[in-house]
């Protein structure tokens, strides 16, 4: 942006915006490239942390919840840490560096979770527009290789250490699935994007109604907002408060059948997934062929085994999602 702004005399004022999670190893590391950053670009840096606007480290909320949900304290506090970093600096726009392997997994992971309305709205350029700062993604269709390319070619101060907790995070299984896609069809990252942003949500359907937070005054569609009731179950003892979510009826089904897939998972056998699960077809790449018609039903019989077990891939809800996904 910095090149660009200076290149095409933008005439932008930019500020860094770093969140500091309080996650040893990790944070504390990319913090120190930062701050080099704002000297090789002269920009000025702000930097936001957990222990300051919540009284809680990541590492602290970790030793209290263990890894499990690590990342669902961890998102939640960074949208609003980011919101409120933004209005302490008074810009009227927010930059982020998500890129197009980001965006691919969020669509995944809302049609895994059955969230409509993050859906709805996650392949969007500019989203927040109603209020009053609202978010750009500059980078959504540039690959996160293509990035780290040319950061390294052009020798840019970058890091690229991962985040200890990132083993855990359910965000990886989706992008463990969208690189064994990648290998299959290089498209497939732009076209699951594509899917997202021509999803049409029924005009009948229920979405929720935005409005603040009682507690702190963030945008919320509850009484409180989920970074409140999180930091209330960890001030009261009770962790697990706001975690959980019972959304029921089939997406719920499709989640836990996905995450019994993963569970279940095996081993890896060149571009062929293979699970144990009696769920799980045997090899999603030709379950794909198949939902294409490009397999015979014989060819089909030799990879996937009984008619009951076809039967049972046919009926699975997730994988007509995720071919219908890559075929759209
Ligand atoms: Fe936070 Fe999870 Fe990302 Fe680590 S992997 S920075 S815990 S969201």
């Amino acid at each position: 942006m910095s090149e660009l702004n200076r290149r095409h005399n933008y005439g932008l004022d930019l500020f860094l915006l770093s969140v500091d999670e309080g996650i040893t190893g990790y944070r504390d590391d990319s913090l120190e490239t930062v701050k080099r950053n704002e000297i090789q670009y002269g920009l000025p840096l702000k930097v936001v942390s957990y222990s300051k606007l919540y009284g809680w480290t990541m590492d602290e909320i970790v030793k209290l919840i263990g890894l499990k949900s690590s990342c669902t304290f961890c998102g939640v506090f960074r949208r609003q840490a980011l919101d409120r970093g933004a209005a302490l600096l008074k810009v009227d726009k927010l930059i982020t560096g998500h890129n197009a392997d980001d965006i691919a997994e969020t669509v995944l992971l809302n049609i895994l979770r059955g969230d409509i309305a993050r859906l709805s709205r996650c392949t969007s350029i500019i989203t927040g527009e109603d209020g009053p700062i609202p978010r750009c993604k500059p980078f959504k269709y540039t690959y996160e290789k293509e990035i780290v390319m040319y950061a390294y070619f052009k020798k840019l101060d970058y890091f690229s250490t991962e985040c200890i907790y990132s083993p855990n995070a359910y965000r990886g299984f989706a992008r463990e699935f969208i690189q064994d896609l990648e290998r299959m069809r290089p498209r497939a990252i732009l076209d699951i994007i594509k899917s997202g942003e021509d999803f049409r949500i029924s005009t009948s359907t229920k979405m929720p109604k935005q409005g603040t937070c009682e507690r702190c005054g963030y945008i919320s569609s509850q009484k409180w907002c989920k970074a409140c009731v999180l930091l209330e179950g960890l001030n009261r003892g009770l962790p697990k408060l706001g975690i959980g979510r019972s959304r029921g009826g089939s997406i719920a089904n499709v989640t836990r059948i996905w995450n019994k897939r993963m569970e279940h998972r095996v081993y890896k056998a060149s571009s062929v997934e293979v699970w144990t699960s009696e769920f799980s077809c045997s090899c999603i790449n030709h379950c794909m062929q198949l939902n294409e018609g490009l397999l015979s039903d014989d060819r089909c019989n030799r990879w996937f085994g009984t008619a009951k077990r076809r039967a049972l891939i046919r009926s699975s809800t997730l994988i007509n999602h995720l071919c219908s996904l890559l075929y759209l």
